[in-house]
């Protein structure tokens, strides 16, 4: 069996695959895949028992061809410069594929959240963004929330850059909505996600309402996947958080789970189910399997045991490389991250050009047009993947590395 590789080779070989079938020369090929500027910063913060702990931040900024750099900020204890780096060039291919106008880019820094106070995150984030202030910009490069961040360390973030660069929300995007925050954006990428899974089943000639559906992970992407595949008839029949995973083959209450999870509870806590072991969810008996909680979930190991027939990458990077061959192999339609959770940054843009606008849009609006923005992603890809024969990531992968490529060219990078 082929060696797996890490989230940034994996990357990178994306890349180059669609570097090759679209014909591009190397110093075309340098120039998509070596990050434009990147940044490591050192970040003392005083602890609450009165003792200095230095962190380590990083910000990659992987290319702006296409407009300013954006990106979410990762609080985590793995968080390092190499895997930073591949987030920051995911962004830039979903940026492109989603057709907003930006770049990529994505921030780190070396800790667990949980083990920090909230004075401790709230000094933490401010250190980090005195360190970063003078490479971001509404016009440059323009951070949002990831795993162990939140639309609070977004208002601290705000807070630090306005107290230099004064009172700018559009400074990041995934605020709290007393700051300028979007109505929908934390629901937009799940939304998003089960958009394009829709679209999946409909290609596969069946309709959402006659699909079951299991969701990993019970969080902003995957509770909001869940409740829209329910809207749209389809019988979710398990889902799964860190705590656990719970089972109804006859259909979970959806607006019923949520409740509960948003009072405090796990999925658990849902008493008309069965508990399931959380990694059987992944290799359930059910139509599509939207993965939608951490990295390299679905590999080499488990792969040959997934029977969903469509598998929608709710989170960044669920499959490995190694195993994405082996469910193509199988015939499995993949519907890739850049494309099935780009709802996240389409929302981000609306985000942003509410606030370059100083005008707020009611949610309605931001739900029509981020369905017709992640049905015209779908669009283009399918369309490609149909004239090209291959999987939905290849087809992705291409379209966006052609656009970016072609701005490249305009801006007079590369000949
Ligand atoms: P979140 O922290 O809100 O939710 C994560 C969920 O996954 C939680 O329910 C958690 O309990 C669960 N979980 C963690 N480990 C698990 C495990 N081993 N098994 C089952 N469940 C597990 O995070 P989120 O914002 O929903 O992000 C999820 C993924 O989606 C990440 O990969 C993130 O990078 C990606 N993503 C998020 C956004 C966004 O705007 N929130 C946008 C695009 C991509």
């Amino acid at each position: 069996m082929a060696q797996d590789s890490s989230m940034l080779d994996g990357t990178i070989a994306s890349i180059d695959t669609a570097v090759r079938s679209l014909g591009l020369e190397d110093d075309m090929r340098e120039t998509l895949v070596v990050p434009w500027r990147e940044i490591q910063v050192g970040l003392p913060v005083q602890m609450d028992d009165g003792n200095v702990r230095v962190f380590r931040g990083y910000r990659s900024q992987h290319n702006a061809a296409r407009g300013p750099y954006k990106g979410g900020i990762r609080y985590h204890p793995n968080a390092d410069l190499d895997h930073t780096r591949a987030l920051g060039m995911l962004m830039t291919w979903k940026t492109a594929l989603a057709d907003v106008p930006f770049g990529g880019a994505k921030g780190g820094v070396s800790v667990n959240p949980r083990e920090l106070s909230t004075g401790e995150l709230n000094r933490l984030t401010r250190r980090y963004t005195m360190s970063i202030h003078h490479v971001i910009g509404v016009n440059r490069d323009i951070p949002a929330p990831d795993l162990g961040t939140s639309a609070q360390t977004m208002a601290w973030i705000m807070d630090a850059y306005g107290s230099i660069h004064g009172h700018t929300p559009g400074i990041v995007t995934g605020k709290p909505i007393e700051l300028g925050g979007s109505l929908g954006r934390a629901e937009a990428p799940g939304r998003g996600a089960a958009v394009v899974g829709c679209r999946a089943i409909v290609d596969s000639g069946s309709t959402p309402d006659q699909c079951t559906v299991a969701v990993q992970g019970f969080g902003a992407v995957g509770a909001a996947a869940a409740q829209t595949m329910f809207d749209n008839g389809a019988k979710v029949i398990a889902v799964s958080d860190v705590d656990g995973a719970i089972i109804n083959t006859s259909g979970l209450d959806i607006p019923a789970l949520l409740r509960i999870v948003l009072d405090g509870g796990s999925v658990s806590d849902y008493a008309d189910a069965d508990p399931l072991d959380n990694v059987d969810l992944l290799t359930l008996d059910c139509d599509l399997l939207i993965p939608a909680a951490i990295e390299d979930v679905i590999t080499p190991e488990n792969a040959p045991d997934v029977r969903a027939s469509i598998i929608v990458e709710g989170a960044n990077r669920p499959v490995t490389s190694v195993a994405d061959e082996i469910l193509a192999d199988a015939g499995k339609n993949v519907i890739p991250d850049i494309l099935a959770n780009a709802g996240g940054v389409i929302a981000s843009y609306f985000e942003w050009a509410q606030n370059i606008q100083v005008f707020n849009w009611e949610l309605e609006r931001v739900n029509r047009e981020l369905d017709k923005k992640m049905h015209e992603a779908y669009d283009v890809t399918k369309a490609q993947a149909d004239r090209n024969g291959g999987s939905m990531r290849k087809a992705a992968f291409d379209v966006a590395v052609s656009r970016v490529a072609e701005t490249v060219k305009i801006r007079g990078y590369v000949g």
